[in-house]
This record gives structure tokens, sequence and C-alpha cells, in this order.
């Protein structure tokens, strides 16, 4: 055989350098997948039927025999966390999730891991590891808008494609991916877009992460906030979150009214889904005032699912904090994190600015 560091077309480009010492040392990767339930695991008695099925139905391992082809791609262990409609998520789950994230992922012998979730609340369960699991080793969620007994369900490939991420050398250190209908996205960036179509998933703000192609895994772009091991939140030794809510803006809202309610009920800090770059309703702003001396933190984001919120200088002056681009849903997520540092207005916003 010819000895190639004496080839000046190899010895001379240091990107093929690279590529032979990487293949030489690839070794088959091992990818545990940790199942939630959500419409990928959904079942009903008809085919044709894509609503009205039932979602967490089908367990962990019926998942992975349903796609032999995945065995070609990595060594696959599966786990049951948790079988839910994931409208059902709690916060006792995600820190399970979490903590169990983290142990598979310290082991050297385990490489990645996907989630399989379902996609009402993906985006935020996305959120929480992407800012709380420690490791640069790929954690990839996947759901499907299809039920498993469906005409064409979609679960299968997105589960192929998802242990191919996951697989991927190329996808360390890139945070939390959600990978659905052959699009990578990021964590901080994803939401659903669309109740039923299996293009559901999109990011308004930073458009997607790639896509993977025949198991072929191509990146276009990278989170550029902290995640993951540069990320300060750390859940491992928590039981339980601080409890944050969302209020939903609109005309002649009776937000001031819910908030009262809230508060008294016990929750620590308000998302407020404004109207437009984040408005609420004048008549309300005096009774938050009044719940914030009492402690309440408010953040202001927007019902609207694209572009920045951050508080104008009346309402920084009443201590609202803006979300940036974050929409309602994945602010709760760092605000209840945030919650667990801090209850400082000051280093909440702060963190927002940072996340
Ligand atoms: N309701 C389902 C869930 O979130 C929807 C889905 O998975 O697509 O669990």
């Amino acid at each position: 055989m010819q000895d190639q560091s004496q080839n000046p077309a190899i010895s001379q480009n240091p990107s093929t350098t690279a590529q032979i010492a990487q293949s030489t040392s690839a070794k088959r990767a091992t990818i545990v997948i940790l199942a939630t339930g959500g419409t990928i695991a959904g079942a009903s008695d008809s085919a044709l039927k894509t609503t009205g099925y039932k979602a967490g139905a089908i367990g962990v391992e019926a998942l992975i025999g349903a796609v032999p082809e995945i065995k070609k791609l990595a060594n696959i262990t599966g786990e049951q966390i948790a079988n839910i409609d994931s409208a059902d998520m709690s916060d006792e789950i995600w820190l399970k999730l979490a903590k169990r994230v983290n142990a598979l992922l310290i082991d050297s012998s385990v490489d990645g891991v996907v989630i399989t979730h379902g996609t009402d609340t993906m985006e935020e369960s996305a959120f929480f590891l992407h800012l709380v699991a420690k490791s640069d080793k790929p954690i990839v969620f996947v759901g499907a808008m299809r039920p498993a007994t469906a005409l064409s369900a979609d679960g299968p490939k997105n589960l192929y494609n998802a242990i191919a991420l996951a697989a991927s050398p190329e996808s360390k250190g890139k945070g939390v991916m959600v990978m659905m209908n052959d699009r990578i996205q990021s964590a901080r960036y994803v939401s659903k877009l669309h109740t039923l179509n299996t293009q559901a998933f999109g990011s308004p703000a930073s458009g997607d992460m790639g896509y993977v192609l025949d198991s072929k895994v191509v990146f276009y772009t990278m989170p550029t906030k902290p995640h993951t091991l540069e990320s300060e939140f750390d859940v491992s030794a928590l039981d339980s979150l601080p409890k944050v809510d969302i209020l939903y803006s609109y005309a002649n809202d009776g937000l001031a009214v819910a908030a009262q309610a809230l508060f008294h009920h016990g929750t620590k800090a308000l998302v407020i889904a404004g109207m437009g770059a984040g408005s609420i309703h004048k008549s309300h702003k005096t009774m938050l005032k009044k719940l914030m001396a009492q402690g309440l933190i408010v953040v202001q984001s927007s019902r609207i699912n694209n572009g920045f919120i951050s508080a104008n200088e009346e309402d920084s002056g009443l201590g609202f904090i803006g979300s940036g681009d974050l929409n309602p849903q994945k602010a709760r997520v760092l605000l209840l994190l945030a919650l667990t540092q801090t209850n400082s207005p000051a280093q909440i916003a702060a963190i927002f600015n940072k996340y």
C-alpha cells in the first residue's frame, strides 16, 4: 500500500488529513432512546385517523422494533421515562428526564440520546434540556404529527433521522436539537407552528440548523447563546421547580384579575404574552406594579411568534423584563430556571440578555 504521508496532495491539505484521522478513529455510536410518549407513540383503531387517537399508547421497544434500519446506524437501547400526551408534561417528568440524560451522557460508553416526545410541548422540554443538560454529546428530540397506526405515519422516518443525527460526530457541541420532517432545529429557536401538518416545526428567528438526507447530516448554523456545558443552570439537586405562569393579552382582557389570582395561588413570576411588541393594556399596570412590590416578577413576551421584545422606557421603569426573541412558553422555561438562582429582577433581566 502506498504511504499516504508521502503523497503531497494529502499531506499539504489539512482538512483531508483530518478526515482520514476521523474515519480511522470512527467507531459505531451507542445511542439511548428515552421515550416519553406523544403521537410518535400514538395509536388508534383506524389507519385513517390522524385526530382522536391516543397519544403515548406504544412502548419504547415497539418504537424501536418498527424501524429495524436504526440498528444499522448505531447500537440502540431504549428506556421508558413516561408514556403521556405531552400536554400532560410535568415538572416531575422534566426533572426525571434531565437527571437521566445527565447520568447517561457522563457514561463514556454512551454517545448520545434521542428523546421521543409529543409535539405539543416539545419546544419547552427541548429548551429546558438545552439549559440544564451537562454534556456536549448530541441530545435530539423527535416526535410525529401522525400516530404510529396512521397511513403514511411520519414517526418512523423522523426516528431514523434522529438516530442518524445523534450518531453523527458533527452533532457534538450544538446543544439540544429537534428533528422533525428531515429538518434539524435548535431547541433555542424552534417552535411548533402548525397544529396538524407534518411540516409543523420551524425556527422563525434563525431558520433551520440543517437537515438529514438518507442518514447524511448537513448543518447550516449553530446556536450562538450559551447552552448545556456553558449554562449556569443545574437541576441535579432539585425535586421541584418554581411556579411560573403565562397570561395572554387581547383587546379588553382581564389580565389584572387573573394575575392577582395566580399570585395568591403561589405563582412566583408571570410571562405576559403581550400584544405586538409586548404591549399590555394600561389599566392592568397598576395591579401588576402592586404585585411586583410584593415580589412578583413580570416578563413581557408577545403573542406573535416572531420578533424581539424589549421592555420600553415606561415598562422597564415599572420593572417589566423583556423576553428578547423568546416566545412566551420558552420565556417561561428560562424564567423558572432563573428563579432557581435569584429573585432579583436586575439579575433575571441579565439572564434574559444572556440566554
Ligand atoms: N398531543 C400530542 C402530544 O403532544 C401531539 C403530538 O405528539 O403530536 O403528545
